[in-house]
């Protein structure tokens, strides 16, 4: 008989793993397993089997072994284990993070999708011409939905013992992609950054390159490398829908090698790619952010692309950074760790600097030619009584890009038709009722939507016993392309935010037209300002630069910064001059004219400044804390109890403070602020096992928050 240790998913046990006993052989660390606990069915995940020892109880048996082999490898456990430590998520969360679904140690997880097979049985039968046909129509086997086709009596085939019926799991439809792009002459800033990466080696570097000056040549050219010394290669992307061409260049080059992984395949696409890395079918995984947990086993190269970029973090708990995850790997597999981006976070330029990362830099663009840059003071069209959404400038530049058959990005970053609804009798602006934000008129569904908690109405509640008259005001998206169809009836307008690419495959749909020129100008949120690379737009413009400037939050600057630079980089690609308008309130804003002058380094001293007077990252570690309840004062009271409790020595404690109601909920936070990450997580984790003695009221806890809005 073993005994063994088992996870189970109860938040009453608080992370404690509970013991049982089998006498079947093949249990192991790593396999899930079916267990009762209280009397229920439950899924767990073994994390220790050892020889019976002598316990205080009566150990139950365990059920039954539900896998053949382990489904994580001590590698990922361990960073599990990492993870549960310095986010505060208990430990069989984590797993459930980081394995594909289907996979998961939960109570609930769904089944692998199995496919029916016919296979031929060796041997002499007795048959009929039809069955003798139909058995020579295939090889070994085919499916049974094709063999029933071909042969409507399969069943009878499997009573002569001539044929059987098998399942197997179901295989992800390999795309048979061709080989169609081949390695560039570098040019020497290219070639000396690539030279520069030094493999089986751990070590992290920044590649800062302006947008357009070839950083995925040399991504790609490192890769080509590493898997021609047999080891695997990862790249990470902000989002896989955002950049198609990146994607379209990965695959055309490494052809059937390569498994992309991101948020958009279903839970048996996921695990299907999982385990073709796993059976070593691939070698090159391009994905999102939860691909830094793909099993490698042999990695020599990982890429975090855009490495600036807050999708690498997760919004939900546990709050964790790609990039902490790929500094651990890296280290594991001895292998290197290349960040690019044109806007480098601060916290990475700023290691760059000290020499914890080794910065490789690209200054130039692969044609030479940066767009033209021109600010545009909307105060001016205001005064003048023109719009501050089309400035007399944007038109004109507009209709002569239009003319010249050459299309155009717009940059907005509302969606929706109204961005503010006013009630004409009160000058009230409308509220979500659960949610403190103003709520958003969206005219094609003729409905008022909340953009936090999706509340939507059709009919707008009375007030005082009569509907309100309501005045729209604020220029969304959708908005805009009207503005620009009634200026523009010949031009074709696409748009794309959230509200467009609901539909899985509408990114694409709409990226992939307009790289065919089937739209002129392409209207969208940030989500336009990422990886585009089309040589005929020649026209960027960015509605209202100010937008999230005006977000109350420390990092706001440094996000739109980033922001411009990337939606600026979009054009001028190709071989026509590009040119970019911003239009914004604040045309001396240093974020701002840096951006235009494309210049990162001396942003990068200012806004350090910023920061270090302030004392904000990286001068300093951030903590945040938020207590949520459906009623202010339990959630006020919880953070209180908190903070009697919490020794805050040697570290600042900010808060508590009352954020804006979510769904309904209200959010107390507190932030620690301060020099010793270690010794504040020391703190946080001491003070977390007093507090749930006194309080009911989880904490939402989030360490190196990407902000504090
Ligand atoms: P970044 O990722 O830095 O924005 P890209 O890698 O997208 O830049 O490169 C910009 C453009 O230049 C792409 O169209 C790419 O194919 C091209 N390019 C990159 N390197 C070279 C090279 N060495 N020779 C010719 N064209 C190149
Ligand atoms: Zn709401």
């Amino acid at each position: 008989m073993k005994y063994c240790d088992v996870l189970i998913e109860e938040s009453f046990l608080n992370n404690q793993a509970l013991t049982y006993a089998t006498f079947d052989d093949a249990i192991s660390f790593g396999k899930r397993v079916k267990v009762k606990v209280r009397g229920r069915d439950m899924i767990g995940f073994v994390t220790k089997v050892y020889e019976p020892i002598e316990m205080k109880f009566k150990v139950a048996m365990i059920e039954s072994i539900i896998d053949e082999e382990a489904v994580i490898n001590s590698e990922l456990y361990d960073i599990a284990k990492w993870m549960s430590m310095n986010t505060f998520t208990p430990l069989i969360r984590c797993l459930q993070t980081i394995l594909p679904n289907k996979l998961v140690p939960r109570s609930t997880s769904q089944s692998i999708k199995m496919i029916k097979y016919i296979k031929k049985i060796k041997g002499e039968f007795d048959l009929t011409t039809t069955q003798t046909k139909f058995i020579n129509s295939f090889d070994d086997m085919i499916t049974y939905t094709e063999a029933r086709k071909r042969y409507s009596g399969v069943k009878k085939l499997i009573e002569k013992n001539a044929v059987e019926m098998i399942e197997l799991e179901s295989q992800y439809a390999v795309q048979s992609i061709k080989q169609s792009s081949f390695d560039l002459e570098l040019t020497k800033d290219q070639e000396k950054a690539l030279n520069a990466i030094e493999s089986n080696k751990t070590n992290t570097y920044l590649l800062h390159g302006v947008t357009g000056s070839g950083k995925t040549e040399v991504y790609l050219q490192k890769a080509k490398e590493v898997l021609n010394s047999g080891r695997q290669v990862l790249i990470m992307v902000p989002e896989i829908a955002l950049t198609p061409q990146m994607i379209e260049r990965v695959s055309s080059r490494f052809a059937q090698d390569i498994a992309i992984f991101h948020s958009r395949l279903n839970e048996q696409e996921k695990y299907e790619q999982y385990k073709r890395l796993k059976n070593k079918e691939i070698s090159v995984v391009v994905g999102t952010r939860s691909s830094v947990f793909m099993p490698f086993d042999n990695l020599g190269l990982i890429v975090i692309d855009e490495e600036h970029d807050h999708s690498y973090k997760q919004s939900v708990s546990p709050y964790y950074h790609a990039l902490d995850i790929a500094l651990q790997r890296s280290m594991t597999h001895n292998c290197p760790l290349v960040l690019g981006s044109a806007s480098p976070s601060l916290e990475s330029y700023a290691r760059a600097v000290k020499g914890n990362y080794q910065l490789l830099e690209l200054n130039d663009r692969i044609n030479h030619s940066f767009p033209k840059v021109t600010l545009i003071d909307t105060r001016e069209a205001l005064m003048s009584g023109e719009s501050q959404y089309l400035t007399p400038q944007l038109i004109e530049a507009i209709s002569l890009r239009l003319e010249a058959k050459q299309q155009i990005i717009l940059l907005l970053n509302r969606r929706g038709y109204h961005t503010l609804l006013k009630n004409a009798k009160t000058d009230e602006i409308l509220m979500c009722p659960h949610c403190d934000v103003s709520l958003t008129y969206h005219k094609r569904v003729q409905e008022v939507r909340c953009h936090i908690c999706g509340y939507g109405t059709k009919q707008l509640p009375k007030i005082d016993g009569e509907y309100p008259k309501i005045v729209g005001m604020g220029v969304g998206t959708q908005r805009l392309c009207e503005i620009l169809e009634s200026k523009f009836p010949e031009a074709k307008i696409s748009r794309m935010d959230a509200d467009t690419t609901q539909k899985k495959g509408s990114h694409q749909k709409i990226l992939e037209s307009f790289i065919n020129h089937e739209s002129d100008i392409l209207v969208g949120t940030q989500m336009i300002a990422k990886g585009l690379d089309i040589e005929n737009v020649t026209l960027v413009g960015v509605i209202n630069a100010d937008a999230s400037l005006s977000h109350m939050d420390y990092r706001a600057v440094e996000t739109t910064f980033s922001l411009l630079l990337q939606a600026a980089g979009r054009s001028g690609r190709g071989a026509q001059l590009g040119e970019v308008m911003i239009q914004t309130e604040n045309p001396n804003h240093y974020a701002i004219t840096y951006a235009s002058k494309h210049e990162y380094r001396p942003f990068f001293m200012q806004e350090m400044n910023y920061r270090k007077t302030a004392s904000y990252p990286p001068y300093s570690y951030l903590i945040s804390l938020i207590f949520r309840d459906l009623d202010e004062s339990k959630a006020f009271s919880a953070a209180d109890s908190f903070l009697e409790i919490l020794d805050s020595n040697g570290f600042q404690v900010i808060g508590p403070t009352m954020l804006r109601k979510m769904n309904r909920m209200h959010h107390v936070r507190i932030i620690f602020k301060g020099k010793d990450l270690e010794c504040m997580k020391q703190r946080l984790r001491d003070t977390l096992v007093l507090y749930q003695n006194i309080s009911r009221i989880g904490v939402v806890v989030d360490v190196n928050p990407l902000t504090l809005e």
